[in-house]
């Protein structure tokens, strides 16, 4: 099963560089072209399904403006004996 992960974007540091979007494996960044952040530029942001946790966008971010989070992987479970 594939890791599922997600990332939060703190728009107000985001640059709108494009970095993060072209370094994402998954191509499941872009930047929002329907609004602007506070310093004028179209915000990052997750849009589709398919974020891996792998953090490459995090560590290409020159802002510093991603976090990225994992689903730890469930405990496997005993088996119930009879
Ligand atoms: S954590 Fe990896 S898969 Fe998820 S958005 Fe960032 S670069 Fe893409
Ligand atoms: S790399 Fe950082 S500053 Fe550049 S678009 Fe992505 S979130 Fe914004």
């Amino acid at each position: 099963m594939p890791v599922k992960g997600r990332v939060e974007v703190t728009e107000k540091y985001c640059k709108a560089c494009g970095l993060c979007v072209a370094a994402c494996p998954q191509s499941v960044l872009s930047l929002a072209m329907d609004r602007l952040n506070s310093k004028g530029y179209h915000p990052a942001e997750l849009i589709a399904a398919g974020c891996t946790g792998c953090g490459i966008c995090a560590i290409v971010c020159p802002e510093a403006a991603i976090e990225v989070y994992r689903e730890l992987a469930k405990a496997a479970q005993p088996v119930q004996e009879r």
